[in-house]
């Protein structure tokens, strides 16, 4: 076997494809018009030497997409192990009922009685999501976790004011995703950063010290990024309480609690759950998502409507109550992303608590493989991801960005790098509950090997990826100055 088979990554038949405006030749066309039988005409405002757009054939467009799609890697290609993001695989079932007619050409506006079985899914979402979470009212308006912590925020911020509050601050642990205290300055409250332990975990001291009369409350992710369980929260949410302040639970990595933790119980007030994660939709592209929001009976009324709610064995539709913080959505939210979610939850059942159990098995059987060759700066129980360093591959020139890059040649999604930022070149693994032992220990094998060679040849890591169409971009000035025509 040659040093490249051992690894899923080949770069065989990947095509080169050039741009769209390298490929034009100018006369070429896509379509086949008969001869025109009136006479010419200019259109107004409409200049076709000025339009700048390339000149191609079906044949050049149809090859151009189809091979631009071959350079994609998703959850289906292979594993895709980014921590936070719970990269599952969505389970096909899942796209079977969304395209059913019925559902996926459901209109908004039908009346109730032509909508009762789009509106009991969403019905039975919101009553599944309840149960799991603990809480009692939910909304599916969001269309993404971000957006579902601005809902969650906002409802925050009304229930203060009809108490007749005006807080200015909100608490964010330094481990929180960056959505945390964007979402807090959306609604106008300044993020104070609350630090975590030495262990990663937030303490009740903490969070004692700095939760004040002129704080609404904190945002926790629990478990947090480090893939940590915040064991010190029911205490936190207490100090919180006491001092007049609500509890909002970023659920985005609910996938590793299914089942195991009541968060009502445990003082949250408020969370979002990320459907697209934690209930199989494909996501990474940007969407649609699907943020829904569960609430505790204080902060039901403020919920944004209308509502389903049942009568008489009827699906109906309430509108928004007086103290509701209005609509967050056209109509009811991402419909074809609530029922993946409910068809996700229906086809497991009670082993959604299995499926938290192997996410959880899986990161802690790579964080056991590997601790003997990248640093673990927490090494005590985590949940479903581990987070490495690049801390003893450093000596060698080699860091975070090395060791992702020499992954693509491996045939590996990278993980999460750079990321929790209280972690200095993180390497952040989520493998989730869909791979089996033998792609966890190709995964294993690769993040050896490349350990290796960072002692023994880090030149080769330098130069990774080698085997991709494009090597390594300059992702600041990508950022920065995006080139988003054909001029170059
Ligand atoms: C993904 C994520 C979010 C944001 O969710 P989106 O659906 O991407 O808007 C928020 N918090 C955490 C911890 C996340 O992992």
């Amino acid at each position: 076997m040659s040093e490249q088979s051992r690894w899923p990554g080949m770069s065989g038949l990947v095509l080169a494809e050039p741009l769209l405006w390298e490929k034009g030749c100018p006369g070429r066309i896509g379509a086949s018009l008969p001869e025109s039988d009136v006479p010419a005409a200019p259109l107004e405002g409409f200049e076709r030497e000025t339009t700048g757009l390339p000149d191609l054939s079906e044949v050049d467009v149809v090859r151009h997409f189809t091979r631009l799609s071959t350079w994609n890697f998703g959850v289906d290609t292979g594993m895709y192990p980014l921590g936070s993001c719970t990269m599952k695989y969505n389970p096909k079932i899942n796209e079977k009922l969304a395209a059913l007619p019925a559902f996926c050409n459901a209109h908004p506006l039908a009346p109730a009685q032509l909508s009762q079985g789009a509106m009991r899914i969403i019905h039975e979402t919101e009553q599944a999501l309840c149960e799991i979470t603990g809480l009692t009212a939910c909304t599916l308006q969001p269309s993404a976790g971000a957006h579902g912590e601005l809902t969650g925020i906002m409802l925050i911020q009304a229930w203060h004011r009809a108490q007749g509050h005006t807080r200015t601050k909100m608490l964010i642990p330094d481990t929180a995703h960056g959505t945390n205290p964007a979402s807090a300055a959306l609604c106008g409250y300044a993020a104070v950063k609350v630090p975590s332990g030495p262990d990663g975990i937030l303490t009740a001291e903490a969070v004692a010290e700095l939760m004040d009369e002129d704080c609404a409350g904190i945002m926790v992710t629990n478990p947090n990024t480090l893939g940590l369980f915040e064991s010190n929260l029911a205490e936190i949410a207490r100090i919180v309480h006491e001092r007049g302040g609500l509890v909002y639970g970023d659920g985005a990595n609910l996938n590793a609690i299914m089942g195991y933790a009541d968060l009502g119980r445990i003082g949250v007030d408020v969370m979002h759950m990320n459907l697209h994660k934690t209930f199989s939709t494909p996501h990474g592209g940007g969407g649609p998502g699907s943020g829904a929001v569960c609430v505790g009976p204080v902060l039901e009324p403020f919920l944004p409507g209308p509502r389903v709610a049942e009568e008489d064995g009827r699906l109906v539709w309430k509108a928004a109550g007086p103290q509701s913080i209005g609509r967050l959505h056209p109509f009811y939210g991402q419909f074809g992303v609530i029922l993946r979610a409910w068809a996700y939850i229906r086809t497991l059942g009670p082993a959604l608590k299995r499926a938290s159990e192997l996410a959880v098995l899986n990161a802690n059987y790579i964080k056991a493989q590997l601790r003997d060759v990248y640093e673990l700066p927490y090494p005590q129980a985590s949940l479903h991801e581990c987070v490495f360093t690049d801390k003893k591959q450093e000596p060698f020139g080699v860091s975070t960005m090395d060791i992702a890059k020499g992954l693509i040649d491996r045939g590996y999604h990278p993980p999460t790098i750079y990321f929790p930022l209280v972690v200095h070149g993180a390497i952040m693994i989520e493998p989730t509950e869909t791979e089996s032992l033998g792609d966890l220990d190709g995964f294993i094998a690769a993040m050896r090997d490349i350990a290796e060679k960072a002692e023994s040849d880090a030149a080769s890591l330098h130069a990774a990826p080698r085997l991709t169409t494009v090597g390594r971009v300059d992702e600041v000035g990508a950022a920065r100055k995006p080139v988003l025509t054909g001029d170059m």
